[in-house]
């Protein structure tokens, strides 16, 4: 490594902003990349903080190992801790079949290593079992983007085109906490008079910047899509030639929303039917338009059909494929975008392409050097398939990288169980997560500045992190650990170089609706990333989609009528209550990484409750006070915040502890029947003040040593 700076991305969020490292006087200096197009210059607390997670005294620098379950985990070598999960797979796959054995994945990793999980998992070890963290993510956005497009690309379009567009719809997304460097393209818009609604239970960052705030009861914003459409639909503000030329099955949806009334939509909502005719009527008078949707509409038992209900309105108005317009869905996890392409969900195969369909399995059979018939069958999404340890026929063995289910998955409780009773659990991180606690094997790996590998960022762009430091002595990538693990299983052809395993990539995704092939770590270097689709070296990538057609069977976009369901818990005299989650602005995902830099901690030191004022004094609590927050899935314990900015029947918790501060203890794994998702944004929740003789709750040892 030369001593010039070396060009490379943020390792947390999906805005995967450019930044330098210089380490030529012995120190990682990290500075933002003044020209990288998402971020020109500017970086969030996280991102300029990222180097403190070299050299953290937390690291994990080798191998452990735990003897029995009564045992505390103890160092080992690399060798001892491979063979013991090579014995261990292979006893368990002789004894109770190959689908015992599974993998779990996290948005986090990079498009080589989520490739070559999904490869070690269906080759290797021959199993179906395979899922990942993005399944609690995006998973929503992406079915109905499906559904409707024929592919699902989160921005297909620049992110420096929201700048250009006249209004902006915003659902369930706060940019300016979760992607702060981006907030620069939204103000540059409205200095130049862009206009911009937010749909939120809360008044965020971004909600208190903007024209219009809707604040519509948690798991109603499908209501108010249809209503919206409504309203455009009777004033005769529809464009009838888009939909005429470019789509199909909108007498269906016309026919869905004619009950959608304001005036019915504002008592399913909330939401002052002034506002829902407004909202319409600025959407519908734009002449370019974007609505971006994010986790706050998509993470419901009812995801795809809410993101569906905002494709709808956004094809009504023509606007995919317009400049300066479209609908979009604002990435998350780093890799969020990249993870779901390339075979990490249990039912797909490289280039986005389904395991059910014989011609995508056979394509990938033949660049795996296997037989079609060899590839096992889908599997269960990543909540079903963790459910269903305990179960006859459930998952006995489980190897988790870069994802801290304990903290992250919903029904957190049930699920740490669940993780208990599995006869052997190994987990690859960099720092010893709640997760990896309960494993019987933990793999020290290496981080985003000790390796190379390609990223997919929110807008589709592909590009390359570069090794800046060497990782520890005796810390390995998972590649080199997944190569490792094959030999020992006997199996060949796992490289453990990540432009080696990259080049592949592109060959398992050519033809396929994320087509790679034109993409190389090359040609990555010489631009600012590349969009895919890029099937070939000569064609130039893909900013922006769909201008001419869309990418279904007959190009035209396809509109689907959905109908607003309640949801899977209403307030009740026991639970009287909405809790939704979300995320803060100085921490990031489980809070592995975020919770051990001192600046993020000090700033955000434990997850505080945000309630209404009116709601406080309900409760006889004052901001400061502990409250305990109850589900029919379990409690936790949380100092209160008051907030005027927030809905009075609704409470707000940060997702980003473990432990007894750990949320998703709470929340409802009621699953969307399309795509799996949880309900992560909205159950019904009790809330008490603690009384200063009410005993805190004792944190539970789950852990095995
Ligand atoms: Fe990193 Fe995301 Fe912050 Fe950019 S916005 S610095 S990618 S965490």
């Amino acid at each position: 490594m030369g001593s010039a700076p070396t060009k490379t991305h943020c390792p947390y969020c999906a805005l995967q902003c450019g930044i330098t490292l210089d380490v030529s006087q012995g120190v990682v200096e990290l500075a933002p990349q003044s020209d990288f197009p998402t971020n020109r210059g500017g970086l969030c607390a996280k991102g300029w903080t990222a180097a403190e997670l070299l050299n953290h005294p937390d690291r994990l620098t080798g191998p452990l190992v735990r003897d029995d379950r009564n045992s505390a985990l103890r160092p080992a070598t690399w060798n001892e801790a491979l063979e013991r999960i090579v014995a261990n797979f292979q006893t368990i796959q002789h004894d109770h079949g190959r689908d015992a054995v599974g993998c779990f994945g996290g948005g986090g990793l990079t498009n080589e290593k989520a490739y070559q999980l999904g490869k070690f998992t269906r080759v290797a070890l021959r199993s179906a079992a395979i899922d990942y963290n993005g399944r609690f993510c995006m998973s929503s956005a992406a079915a109905a983007s499906n559904r409707s497009f024929g592919i699902d690309r989160g921005l297909p379009f620049p992110l420096a085109d929201v700048a250009h567009a006249d209004v902006v719809l915003i659902v369930g997304g706060n940019p300016a906490d979760t992607l702060p460097p981006s907030m620069q393209f939204f103000d540059e818009g409205r200095a130049r008079g862009t206009k911009h609604i937010v749909v939120d239970p809360r008044r965020t960052a971004t909600a208190r910047r903007a024209e219009l705030h809707l604040q519509p009861v948690p798991g109603t914003d499908l209501a108010l899509a249809n209503g919206m459409l409504n309203v455009i639909v009777r004033e005769g503000l529809i464009d009838s030639d888009y939909i005429a030329d470019r789509t199909t099955g909108f007498d269906a949806v016309r026919r869905a929303v004619r009950l959608y009334w304001p005036d019915r939509v504002e008592r399913i909502t909330g939401v002052p039917e002034h506002d829902i005719v407004t909202a319409a009527r600025m959407l519908a008078g734009a002449k370019r338009a974007m609505i971006l949707t994010a986790r706050g509409a998509e993470q419901h038992s009812s995801g795809t059909d809410t993101a569906q209900a905002f494709i709808n309105l956004a094809l009504a108005l023509g606007l995919p494929g317009r400049p300066y317009s479209g609908f979009a869905t604002l990435t998350g996890q780093g890799n969020g975008q990249g993870g779901r392409e390339h075979g990490m969900k249990c039912d797909q195969l490289p280039g986005y392409r389904k395991l059910d369909d014989p011609a995508a399995r056979a394509h990938v059979a033949q660049v795996w050097g296997i037989n079609p018939a060899d590839l096992p069958a889908p599997g269960q999404s990543a909540y079903e398939m963790l459910d269903g340890i305990g179960t006859p026929g459930g998952l006995r063995a489980l190897w988790v990288l870069a994802s801290n289910i304990v903290v992250s998955a919903p029904n957190a409780l049930h699920l740490t169980e669940k993780l208990t009773e599995l006869d052997f659990l190994v987990v690859s991180d960099i720092f010893l997560s709640e997760t990896a606690a309960l494993a019987d094997v933990v793999l020290p790996t290496a981080q985003w500045a000790e390796e190379s590998g390609t990223m997919t960022n929110l807008e589709g762009r592909v590009i390359l992190r570069r090794a800046a430091v060497a990782a520890p002595d005796d810390v390995r990538t998972d590649l080199d650990v997944m190569a490792d693990l094959a030999k020992r299983l006997g199996v060949q052809g796992f490289s453990a170089e990540p432009e080696e395993v990259f080049d592949e990539l592109t060959r398992a995704s050519a033809g396929g609706k994320s087509d790679y092939r034109g993409i190389s770590y090359q040609r990555i270097a010489d631009h600012d990333g590349v969009f895919w689709p890029c099937p070939s070296p000569s064609y130039a990538d893909t900013p922006r989609m769909f201008v001419e057609d869309f990418p279904t069977p007959d190009r035209r976009a396809r509109f689907h009528a959905v109908e607003q369901r309640a949801t899977p818990e209403l307030p009740d005299d026991e639970y009287p209550y909405y809790l939704t989650t979300g995320r803060l602005l100085r921490q990031y995902q489980s809070g592995t990484q975020t919770r051990r830099v001192p600046q993020l901690a000090e700033a955000e030191p434990e997850p505080v409750v945000e309630m209404h004022p009116t709601l406080a004094q309900r409760l006889g609590a004052r901001a400061g006070d502990k409250v305990r927050l109850r589900t029919r899935r379990g409690e936790v314990v949380m100092t209160a915040r008051t907030d005027t900015g927030i809905r009075p029947d609704t409470v707000f918790a940060p997702f980003h502890w473990g432990g007894a501060a750990c949320i998703n203890r709470l929340t409802n794994p009621e699953l969307d029947p399309h795509s799996r998702m949880p309900s992560f944004k909205v159950c019904a929740v009790a809330v008490t003040r603690i009384e200063a003789a009410d005993a805190p709750i004792e944190e539970g040892d789950l852990t095995h040593g």
